[in-house]
């Protein structure tokens, strides 16, 4: 029951899971301000560790090359104006882990085992004294399985992929039968690897927000997490 499970100072943790493009992030990062809670943004973890593996040239299979670099890195995420800053060992990374260069390949590295067990346990720590809003692929599943509210967040290919179109700015050439394809490409890889895979929690809210505006979205999480709160104060 998840009224055993809340912390001493009253906050919950929030899981917030679902394939590429699904609008996590925004919704994720609007619910934590509403709440006053902690954004952590997993996948930016994830996009930095492959930014910094591209940057030396270090390819998603050489795993034992891969795990050496990884004990020279630092990940940090710094709340600013703009949601979150990505810092990889002190360097401004936000801008550039959300390049296409990453975006194609980060599934490959985040299949490593070791990898992710490293990234879990640094993503675990941030959520141990409560009041976070995580997203990612295996939050609910893996990171955080006693977070108190879990949501899997999802909408179809199509959708999603707009919605990536029209993010995009007016320099970029990808067209939206490329995202599309990127997106899918990339829910396959991250929804077939072994380890973690994307996969809804058995006791999560399964929101289909293919036709739901982010307010709705919001709205419906942050009423459920005041609902989860009462039960909580009980
Ligand atoms: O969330 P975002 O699309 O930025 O994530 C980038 C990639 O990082 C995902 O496609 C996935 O391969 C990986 N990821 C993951 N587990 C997470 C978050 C992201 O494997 N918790």
């Amino acid at each position: 029951m998840t009224s055993q499970k809340a912390a001493e100072n009253g906050k919950l943790n929030v899981a917030i899971d679902g394939p590429a493009g699904a609008g996590k992030s925004t919704v994720a990062r609007r619910v934590a301000s509403e709440l006053s809670y902690i954004y952590v943004d997993t996948g930016a973890m994830y996009r930095a560790v492959t930014y910094y593996m591209l940057r030396h040239e270090i390819e998603p299979e050489d795993v034992d090359s891969v795990l050496k670099h990884l004990r020279e890195l630092s990940i940090e995420l710094v709340p600013d104006a703009n949601g979150q800053k990505v810092l990889l060992n002190g360097e401004d990374v936000s801008g550039p882990i959300r390049s296409r260069e990453v975006t194609g390949i980060v599934s490959l590295y985040s299949q490593i085992e070791d990898l992710r067990t490293h990234l879990v346990e640094l993503q675990r720590v941030m959520a141990l004294r409560k009041g976070v809003v995580m997203d990612g692929r295996d939050i609910g599943t893996t990171v955080l399985p006693d977070a108190e509210v879990k949501i899997f967040m999802t909408a179809s290919v199509k959708e999603r992929a707009l919605r990536r179109f029209n993010e995009l700015e007016k320099t970029d050439d990808l067209t939206l039968e490329q995202l599309e394809s990127d997106i899918a490409a990339r829910d396959k890889l991250d929804q077939e690897r072994e380890i973690s895979p994307l996969r809804q929690a058995d006791d999560a809210i399964v929101l289909d927000t293919t036709s739901m505006s982010i307010d709705e979205v919001v709205e419906h999480i942050v009423s459920r997490c005041y609902e989860v709160g009462r039960e909580v104060d009980l």
